[in-house]
């Protein structure tokens, strides 16, 4: 029996999982909320990889391209495509909402005891200056992803830089790299179980009277994520990776489950990792470059969902755009995108940047909160999978891509 359970490919397991939790959820209604202690478990195993991991595979991954000029093009090419794919995102998030004008002729009225949610406290200025970790130790320990990325970057260089007597180190990294890959691999075995549990609770719990009078915003979201997963990806699959479609989402079906039914593209890292190496083929250096970046500044979901909720709150408020605003939300929706933490409900928190930057009220922000974890889980599902496309698409670019694994797609 515990044989037969291992023989069915994982991704089977985790889809039957999703489907069967939302089953359970149904049936059980509030007293889901009793198995929701499986997925924070699942959760906090996958988040206790997330630091080493990026680390070690990192640095190991530096070290592994050997030349610090072809790392700087391999860099390059992924955050173009992190920008483009942004660019398309928000235009996308801003087409439909001028077209469905889901905030046309609804009054907010906030539910009592909602509160405002306070700018973030970041500046600009100051988001530049927190890349750069005063203590590497530190912002592991506060799991600071960014500065973590800054630090291993550095690190791997100047080992590179140390020559023979770097050597040592750098073995010991990809060894390092090694060892976490085979932890994951434990951890990943829990996820049928977690994702269950979690959407399970999620609908059993929610409260989904408070989706009917923004169901079109609701709609919007799920559509322009479809939209980017159907249409946006497979074109980049297409044209500039060229590789087939099908396979690329079979490979990448454990990511997505884990992104959607957590939220969090932090907690989706490992298993993303994972399938972009393992299931994509994709190798290890440009592999854990790009989706360790793309997990926390490669958000499109996230862009696309801001730029509707900007015309949104324009229309319930009745205040005219122009072109102007338009551009204004665009540039503030792709610095929100880039700025949110890759945890459940940051994109709420960046709403206020593009909100107060053309002049719609925050309180559009309470009015949409009830709502935003599930429109959060098919964000956070299409920002995973925009870094494992664009994964996909510089390891093509470099050559550095084995498209036998990639198309058998190897059901780990
Ligand atoms: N939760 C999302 C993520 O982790 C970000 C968001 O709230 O849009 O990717």
């Amino acid at each position: 029996m515990i044989r037969g359970w291992f023989r069915i490919a994982l991704w089977k397991r985790v889809l039957a999982a999703l489907v069967l939790g939302i089953a359970a959820g149904v049936l059980l209604g509030e007293q889901a909320q009793s198995i929701k202690w499986i997925g924070d478990l699942f959760i906090r195993a996958i988040k206790m990889l997330v630091v080493p991991l990026i680390f070690f595979s990192l640095v190991s991954g530096i070290t592994a391209v050997g030349d610090v000029g072809r790392l700087g093009k391999v860099g390059g090419r992924a955050l173009g495509l992190f920008m483009l794919t942004a660019f398309i995102a928000v235009s996308l998030g801003m087409g439909l909402a001028a077209l469905v004008q889901p905030g046309a002729g609804l009054t907010i009225t906030l539910p009592t005891g909602s509160a405002v949610p306070p700018p973030p406290d970041q500046s600009l200025v100051a988001m530049i200056i927190g890349l750069v970790p005063e203590n590497p130790i530190m912002a592991m320990a506060q799991g600071a992803i960014l500065p973590v990325i800054i630090f291993a970057v550095l690190f791997g260089v100047a080992i590179l830089a140390s020559g023979e007597e770097g050597a040592p180190l750098a073995r010991a990294m990809n060894a390092g790299s090694t060892v976490m890959q085979n932890m994951t691999i434990y951890v990943m075995e829990l996820t049928p179980f977690g994702v269950f549990a979690l959407i399970a609770w999620v609908a059993g719990t929610f409260g989904f009277d408070a989706l009917i009078p923004l169901s079109k915003l609701v709609a919007l979201n799920y559509v322009g994520c479809a939209i980017i997963l159907g249409i946006v990806y497979p074109l980049i699959l297409r044209l500039i990776a060229r590789l087939p479609i099908i396979d690329f989402y079979r490979g990448v079906v454990d990511a997505q489950a884990v992104a959607f039914s957590t939220a969090s593209s932090n907690a989706a890292l490992p298993v993303t990792l994972r399938c972009v190496e393992r299931n994509l083929g994709v190798s290890n250096s440009i592999a854990s470059f790009t989706v360790a970046l793309g997990a926390t500044i490669n958000m499109n979901g996230t862009a696309m969902y801001l730029g509707v909720i900007a015309l949104f709150g324009a229309q319930a408020y009745g205040i005219e755009l122009n072109w102007f605003s338009y551009v204004l939300i665009a540039l503030t929706s792709t610095l929100g995108a880039i700025g949110a933490a890759g945890v459940p409900g940051s994109g709420l928190v960046m709403m206020s940047l593009v909100l107060s930057s053309i002049g719609v009220p925050l309180e559009t922000i309470a009015f949409v909160a009830g709502i935003n974890h599930l429109l959060d889980m098919a964000r956070t599902m299409t920002n995973v999978t925009g870094d494992a496309t664009v994964a996909v698409a510089v390891g093509r670019m470099a050559g550095e891509i084995d498209v036998e694994e990639y198309i058998s797609a190897d059901d780990v």
